[in-house]
């Protein structure tokens, strides 16, 4: 070997292959600090009787948390009704998903995801030495039948946002039964429900009846959207047990914090908290979806959103990037995704009712239209 070559460690090619995550911005191009609507945060902050928890648990800071999070596994599946030897928690959903990738994926095999999905999913693939592949969706929504079409020999693993990031579009538990029925059944499915506490309640089981039911589903849930505790870090899964091992055995041995377990079943004891939440964001999103149909004759128009966002579409003389910038001006941050295939598009979080109002001025004015 020359010289040169032994100079420095040599990264795995496909781990140069990944572009690191872009998180949501919350400072404006000159520094400015910006309200944040560009990272799906919950605009009502969290349950007072989690933040209590977590300000209780600061006192036990010198030890380590329980490895299993069994306090908390059992109340996620007392509010579930699942089995609590069937449920892993990981640091934020985000771990859980790189794991589902790891335990199941590598070198030579293929990732599978729809077109405009989640970006940690081509992460998770390439980090393990996997090809991501993308199946073509429609109307901003995953179409099964795309997605059946691009599997092959080599697919391991199909991921489904549902309802999606960042277009929040969502497909009907008959549709995600039918993009289950024609995997081979060696494929693992994982359904990700960041935000599936936003879907009307009568929805909201349904993929774990699907996971509980056959061996290849994998659910993962989190605590970061409508429970308001993005910044302690947890998520969940539930599937069958053989997977349940699968992700026991490659997790961080202490990867949930002890605040983050006691924050977490405060949390799940508040459903009150999540319930005005939803409310809160579907009264939100409705008026603001109203403004962008008002604006249609300008080129706005909406994706149909079951989440705590709204994609915002800029077809016509004002372009999203200007609304960016206006945006930005008024004081407000959000998401500006070209790099996903979504240069027209910006991707709008339901905040405070204070701030959803001056947003919606703010592009009123920006059309000409009276604010
Ligand atoms: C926000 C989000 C997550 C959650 O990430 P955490 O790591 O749990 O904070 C997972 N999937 C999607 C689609 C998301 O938008």
């Amino acid at each position: 070997m020359s010289e040169a070559s032994r100079s420095a460690p040599h990264p795995k090619p496909y781990i140069l292959g990944i572009h690191a995550y872009q998180p949501g911005k919350s400072q404006s191009a000159s520094g400015k600090p910006l309200i944040k609507l560009s990272a799906n945060e919950n605009p009502l902050g969290t349950s007072p009787l989690a933040l209590a928890a977590l300000s209780a648990a600061r006192a036990e800071a010198a030890t380590y948390p329980d490895p299993d999070s069994l306090g908390l596994r059992e109340k996620i599946a007392e509010v579930h009704g699942l089995d609590p030897a069937l449920v892993v928690c990981g640091t934020g959903s985000d771990e859980l998903l790189n794991l589902a990738a790891q335990g199941f994926a590598g070198a030579g095999d293929e990732v599978l995801f729809s077109r405009h999905s989640f970006a940690v999913y081509d992460i998770a693939a390439r980090r393990c030495g996997a090809q991501p592949v993308e199946a073509p969706d429609t109307a901003y929504t995953a179409d099964v039948d795309a997605l059946l079409a691009a599997v092959t020999p080599h697919t391991r693993v199909v991921f489904l946002a549902n309802p999606n990031n960042p277009t929040g579009t969502w497909l009907p538990p008959a549709e995600v039964a039918r993009l289950h029925a024609g995997l081979p059944s060696d494929v693992l499915l994982v359904v990700d429900e960041a935000y599936g506490e936003y879907v009307a309640p009568e929805y909201q089981s349904a993929a774990f009846e699907l996971a509980a039911q056959y061996p290849n589903v994998l659910v993962t849930r989190t605590f970061s959207k409508i429970y308001g505790l993005a910044a302690e870090r947890i998520g969940w899964a539930t599937g069958a047990a053989p997977l349940i091992d699968v992700l026991n055995r490659i997790r961080g041995p202490f990867n949930v914090t002890a605040s983050g377990q006691a924050a977490a079943c405060a949390a799940l004891g508040d459903q009150e908290f999540v319930r005005a939440s939803r409310e809160h964001n579907a009264a939100q999103r409705t008026a603001l979806a109203e403004v962008v149909t008002q604006l249609g004759n300008h080129g706005l128009s909406f994706v149909p959103s079951e989440a705590n966002f709204l994609l915002v579409l800029f077809e016509g003389q004002v372009s999203a990037a200007a609304a960016l910038d206006a945006l930005a001006e008024e004081g407000y941050a959000v998401r500006h995704l070209p790099g996903q295939g979504l240069p027209h598009a910006l991707r709008i979080t339901i905040g405070k009712s204070g701030d959803m109002a001056r947003v919606a001025a703010c592009l009123k004015r920006l059309c000409g239209e009276a604010a």
